[in-house]
């Protein structure tokens, strides 16, 4: 029997699980009670882990054009038709589509061969439907795409602000250590912010049950409010901030009363005005933020009004205290630290980061080859499968994600699959409703067989150890990357033999050229990881980044100096103008639409469905309703029912729900038409997006109900 320590393949908490082997079987798995992300605790889909593995639906060989094939077979064929595909259409005919899924080694390798060498802009990757508009608003704030907090400031805050986020189902550890903090700590409150009373509600001092999208306007009116009753950090906002006059204006375009700001965001004056004074009255207050805000037309606002009023307030940089998006996948920061974001380049430098295109080509390049990197981002996630509908991307390369089931407008994409000239698809399962769309399918490894590492929502990198080979002729994603790179003929840039060379490389690029103390100095520096042999590697203990000479051992906290990653060093609170929700509540769709995880579930339920004890838990696809909108629509509790939507159909069981809003339903994201062919959310939004971030309004979309 042995133990080996990994991580959690689900949720961004990026907890450290105990795996036992016997037999060359996974036999148990338990929480690493040394992993500071979870000290032993795991939720009971982590605990479920080991009960979803095995070979049966597994995807064991490569296939080109329906047929199975050597991998040596397929690899020459994605070579060659890439190849193919640059010379008669342009490298910007060429486009990959990632996963918050993939290693931080896989990320890197990927972005490496299509930015630097394939030489396209387009490379997304599904962390644009999680946590984009936090990107956004954190480089807006802070200069940066860096998450101020670590796990232990939810413990040690006074007043936690949950919003737009039910930590209790999709983060269930961090909500699990809230609750003991909260124990610990009679004085600690709780607010949670959201349309849906959640099970987070349960250690909620205060509930503000807003309209749904009127957070940014809720976030403005506590601006000013603490700036018209004297409870600014006048002394912190003259050092270390600018952009209080121009915020502050911004919001007093609308009517600042309480009575107003509670009329439009459809609250209780009274319950907004406590949480209004707890807010400026503490000074440790944590206001974890998630896909309730993020996956909005206006979310990179929303995100920057919630900051605003933290650097207002002097709310950040200090113990139990800041702004804190909680990421929605595994390794969604690892991938957003390789540039894996079709608005980066690498390593946190961007497009018009001074100099780094060619700092880039300089690391990238070998003795005799020399990368062609784009000058200019390329297409956002929903952006990119409109290109492919337009005919401008003739090859897409998908990993570890399924668009089919998870973009908005579900049909159009696989529309646009289906005309796209060349599809190739890495996935380990065998019977994905996108795999239909492949014209090349390769076999790839699974979570207890890949090997590298994961960043969490605190920034911790944890390495994600192989405890198992991969079944069949299943490979891993960083050396199928690596072999096709070798048959372009930039083999010598691709030369790895071990997922640590890849982090090796990494760890330098993000310190290269990185001067401390200069301006356009990069917060994101691990090269005090870079040079490890492969058993320091494969020791390597969890550990937050910046990692640097000057901070071997991480960095818990960001911005304790009060000094920022913008020009002149200073934050930004930015100017903003609430706006509602893109999809138009109307006559023929007059109910506001939310979707989202639920509590045993995994995106699309390759992994989780294969547990009895996690399919107990909502063993089929449902409609939560409030009673009052079940009997105006002539619904009734467990009865099927149909909602329509923007771009089709989900049908659903209804559940009756006290807790959801009048005139608002939920779906869960999760069945797709493997489990089920008639509920697929994706089917009921329209792409509204961003326009800072490119994020999906997947939280507002405007439906109508019947029954079936
Ligand atoms: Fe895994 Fe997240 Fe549960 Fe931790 S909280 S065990 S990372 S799903």
């Amino acid at each position: 029997m042995r133990h080996i320590s990994t991580t959690c393949p689900y949720c961004g908490v990026g907890c450290g699980v105990r795996a036992t082997l016997a037999d060359g079987q996974l036999t148990a798995v338990a929480g690493d009670a040394d992993h500071p992300a979870n000290y032993g605790r795991l939720c009971v889909k982590g605990s479920a882990l080991h009960e979803t593995l095995g070979e049966q639906g597994r995807l064991m060989r490569p296939r080109v054009d329906g047929r199975e094939v050597a991998w040596a077979t397929a690899l020459d064929a994605v070579a060659e038709r890439l190849a193919a595909t640059r010379r008669e259409h342009g490298k910007e005919a060429v486009a990959a589509y990632l996963s918050g899924q993939l290693l931080t080694e896989d990320y890197y390798v990927a972005n490496k061969l299509f930015k630097g060498f394939i030489g396209t802009p387009h490379l997304d990757t599904n962390s644009r439907l999680c946590m984009a508009s936090a990107v956004a608003a954190h480089r807006r704030a802070f200069g940066a795409d860096a998450v101020p907090c670590s796990y232990e400031d939810l413990e040690e805050a006074e007043l936690v602000v949950l919003v737009g986020s039910n930590l209790a189902w999709n983060h269930p550890v961090l909500y699990q250590r809230l609750k003991v903090a909260k124990t610990r700590n009679p004085l600690m409150r709780v607010v949670v912010i959201d349309p849906r009373v959640t099970d987070s509600c349960e250690i909620a001092d205060l509930y503000l049950g807003l309209r749904p999208g009127s957070d940014a306007r809720l976030f403005n009116g506590l601006l000013a409010w603490m700036a018209d009753r004297g409870r600014l950090d006048a002394l912190y906002l003259a050092r270390h901030t600018r952009g209080l006059d121009a915020a502050l204006a911004a919001a007093r375009e609308d009517d600042v009363s309480l009575a107003a700001v509670a009329a439009d965001c459809d609250l209780d004056p009274e319950r907004l005005e406590t949480f209004y004074y707890w807010f400026a009255s503490q000074l440790h207050v944590v206001t974890p933020f998630s896909q309730g805000i993020n996956q909005s037309s206006s979310g990179t606002d929303k995100g920057n009004a919630i900051i605003n009023c933290h650097l207002a307030g002097g709310k950040l940089g200090l113990p139990g205290a800041g702004p804190f998006s909680i990421t929605g996948q595994p390794n969604a920061m690892g991938g957003r630290e390789v540039g894996g974001l079709a608005n980066q380049l690498a390593a946190h430098m961007d497009y018009d980061s001074p100099g780094a295109i060619d700092r880039v080509t300089r690391f990238w390049s070998t003795p005799s080859l020399t990368p062609s990197l784009p000058e200019a981002p390329g297409h956002k996630a929903v952006d990119l499968f409109e290109a492919i509908e337009r005919g401008e991307i003739h090859a897409l390369w998908i990993m570890a994600t399924n668009p089919a089931v998870s973009l908005p407008r579900a049909d159009r994409v696989r529309a646009a699959l289906e005309q796209c000239p060349l599809v190739i698809v890495s996935e380990c399962v065998a019977d994905t409703d996108l795999l239909a769309y492949a014209d090349i399918v390769l076999p790839a490894s699974s979570w207890s067989e890949k090997d590298g590492t994961v960043t969490n929502s605190e920034r911790r990198i944890s390495r994600q150890r192989g405890l198992l080979p991969p079944p069949g002729e299943a490979r891993h994603d960083w050396w199928i990357i690596c072999e096709v790179a070798r048959r372009l003929g930039y083999g010598e840039a691709f030369a790895y033999a071990h997922p640590a060379e890849i982090f090796d490389e990494h760890a330098r690029l993000s310190g290269f050229e990185n001067l401390p103390g200069t301006p356009g100095e990069r917060l994101f520096d691990i090269s005090g990881l870079a040079w490890l042999d492969r058993a320091a590697y494969d020791a390597l203990a969890p550990i937050q980044w910046p990692v640097t000479a000057a901070a071997p051992r991480g960095t818990a906290r960001l911005f304790e100096e009060g000094r920022f990653a913008t020009p002149d060093g200073l934050a930004r609170l930015v100017p903003v103008r609430p706006r509602g929700p893109e999809q138009a509540l109307c006559a023929a769709r007059p109910l506001r639409l939310n979707t989202g995880r639920i509590r045993d579930q995994w995106h699309t339920m390759t992994r989780t469905a294969r547990s009895p004890r996690l399919m107990n838990h909502r063993p089929e696809p449902f409609i939560e309703v409030a009673p009052a909108d079940a009997a105006a629509w002539g619904v009734s509790d467990q009865q099927l029912a149909r909602l329509r939507g923007a771009g089709g159909d989900y049908v659903g069981r209804v559940r009756l729900a006290k807790g959801q809003r009048r005139g608002e339903v939920f779906v869960p994201m999760h069945w797709n038409d493997r489990f089920s062919g008639a509920a697929l959310a994706g089917r009921l939004l329209a792409a509204h997006l961003d326009p800072l971030s490119g994020q999906p309004e997947a939280k507002q979309g405007a439906v109508a109900l019947a029954p079936l």
